[in-house]
């Protein structure tokens, strides 16, 4: 009861890539490149077994970006043809390569990294993957015409490299959509039908991961547009109870999301955000404790898996390891109290 586990992303080290950066560059070349991100993987492995995380994951340290690295395995897109474009409904505005014909995979993207890191460990391991409508919220398109089917083409090609992924071992796939707070029309039209087609006959549980984004400047001044009570949730939890997927996320730390919302998901297992992924402090255990027990008022403790509100690449490397640790603390205050 009260399985912790993490968003997915951690802090690269800094002798591995430049700190603190979204995209911060690879400090290092070729296979001494490799070797590092497999140490800072196994170090994260080590860190989060320590902590007493549940389900763990490689910390996404692998990847220079979450949705950008799976793409560079894609064939049909041009690397090199940039487009301007406003991501997140304009939040803000980035050059991303373009979609120019039929994507395909020719190879798998993530299969030999992870299967590095299941010999590495007994626990459970998830794995994460750009959910369709995100990938397609941050690449730009001059060949399918409409997002909804240049999401089907992408859901297939992700539902594929999950499958591989389960075959070599992975306990929980989780697709990352933080686009899913920003269109709320498509969500309910498309996103999450070409969501359930990502997962579609994935043996084991299927979540989406579904956040206010990385505690960067340019979210941070979004949030501060959104008003007291921020009840994106409302609009997609509907649609999301009703589908297939088996693991809904929300933020629930430090934020104005209403805690009510998580009563709408009352057939998931809902991960409850409870650390927040700014820098500037981190939570004590019972912190922790008391966003759970807030949790508590709406979702059963079967059904509850603590969590980080998002991803902490973007954070000092100690800071994320000390809300790892008040994760993992909190949970056992509370279950300790049941
Ligand atoms: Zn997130």
């Amino acid at each position: 009861m009260l399985e912790t586990t993490i968003a997915g992303s951690l802090p690269r080290p800094d002798w591995l890539a430049e700190p603190e950066k979204l995209k911060g560059g690879w400090k290092l070349e070729g296979e001494e490149l490799e070797a590092g991100k497999r140490r800072a993987a196994a170090e994260w492995l080590r860190h989060e077994e320590e902590a007493g995380i549940d389900i763990l994951t490689d910390g996404e340290v692998f990847r220079r970006h979450f949705v950008h690295t799976f793409l560079e395995g894609i064939d049909g897109i041009d690397q090199d043809k940039k487009t301007l474009m406003g991501i997140r409904d304009d939040r803000y505005n980035l050059e991303v390569p373009t979609v120019t014909g039929p994507v395909s995979r020719p190879k798998p993207v993530h299969l030999e990294e992870f299967k590095y890191v299941r010999s590495l460990t007994k626990h459970r391991l998830k794995f994460t993957l750009p959910g369709p409508m995100t990938i397609c919220d941050t690449i730009a398109d001059a060949h399918y015409g409409k997002r909804a089917d240049m999401a089907m083409a992408f859901a297939q090609l992700l539902n594929d490299e999950a499958r591989e992924l389960v075959a070599a071992g992975a306990d929980v796939i989780q697709f990352d959509e933080p686009a899913f707070n920003v269109f709320f029309d498509d969500v309910n039209e498309w996103g999450i039908a070409a969501l359930e087609r990502a997962a579609e006959g994935l043996d084991c549980p299927r979540a989406v991961h579904i956040c206010y984004g990385y505690g960067i400047q340019e979210n941070l001044d979004w949030k501060e547009t959104l008003g007291e009570e921020w009840r994106q949730y409302e609009k997609i939890f509907p649609g999301l109870n009703a589908s297939s997927i088996d693991q809904v996320s929300l933020e629930c730390a430090d934020s104005h999301v209403p805690h009510s919302v998580m009563a709408i998901l009352k057939d998931k297992m809902v991960m409850v955000g409870a650390v927040a992924v700014t820098p500037d402090r981190i939570e004590t255990p019972e912190e922790v404790a008391e966003t759970i027990r807030s949790a508590m008022r709406y979702v059963d403790p079967e059904r509850i898996l603590p969590c980080t509100n998002c991803g902490m690449t973007p954070i000092p490397y100690d800071i994320a390891l000390g809300k790892l640790q008040s994760l993992a603390a909190g949970a056992s205050l509370v279950r300790a109290s049941l």
